[in-house]
């Protein structure tokens, strides 16, 4: 939703409520990023009016603080920041225990390898594609050898754990995200800055579909 009108948000969300599978909302504090976007009280009361799950990306100083509190206002995944975390299982088994999933992401610069014994606290690992902050940037190809390590990492492990990507996901480089394994994608700009939002998230659905061979993708606005 970072790419959507931010006074218009309910009819946002409505755009793409029969096509997307979540609705993404970037949280930034100005802390752990330079950008200040939306917080609890905006989520909650999106939380009225969307019907699609909310998917809240944690881009905050102290997640450890304020990630349960996103799972018990009725956010269906929140997803903590391991740079950000001082005490990640802890938090993320509290999101758990808050109802609902947990997701750990890492910036570009982060390597996945020393978070492989938490999978079994993980509902999804997101491996972001730009530096975090800001919407409208360029995708970045050097994360995809990461992507596909990750996706390794996670069939090794076994579970049931998604692997998404956030920043840049287009038209254009959403197959060769699918191709590296991600089966979640977060798509801002190329929807939101379409004519036609959901007939984007189609699109984009259809591009992911074709590059993993036939396997159903989440994209999420
Ligand atoms: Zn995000």
């Amino acid at each position: 939703m970072l790419a959507a009108d931010f006074a218009r948000l309910a009819d946002e969300a409505a755009a793409v409520a029969g096509v997307a599978d979540w609705l993404h909302i970037d949280v930034m504090d100005g802390h752990f990023v330079p950008n200040l976007t939306i917080g609890l009280p905006v989520v909650s009361a999106l939380l009225k009016h969307a019907a699609l799950p909310l998917d809240c990306h944690l881009m905050i100083a102290d997640p450890d603080r304020w990630a349960p509190e996103y799972a018990a206002a009725g956010a269906r995944n929140v997803t903590i920041h391991a740079e950000a975390a001082a005490a990640p299982v802890r938090t993320l088994r509290m999101i758990r225990s808050a109802g609902a999933r947990a997701g750990l992401a890492v910036n570009p610069g982060t390597p996945i390898e020393p978070y492989a014994d938490l999978l079994g606290e993980l509902d999804m690992l997101l491996v972001m594609t730009v530096e975090p902050g800001f919407g409208g940037q360029g995708f970045l190809d050097l994360v995809l050898p990461k992507v596909r390590r990750a996706r390794e990492m996670v069939a090794r492990h076994g579970g049931e754990i998604w692997l998404q990507v956030d920043g840049g996901v287009t038209q254009e480089t959403i197959g060769r995200c699918a191709e590296a394994g991600a089966d979640v994608f977060v798509a801002g700009t190329a929807v939101f800055g379409a004519q036609d939002p959901a007939a984007a998230v189609e699109r984009l659905k259809a591009a992911a579909e074709v590059a993993a061979g036939g396997q159903s993708g989440a994209p999420s606005g």
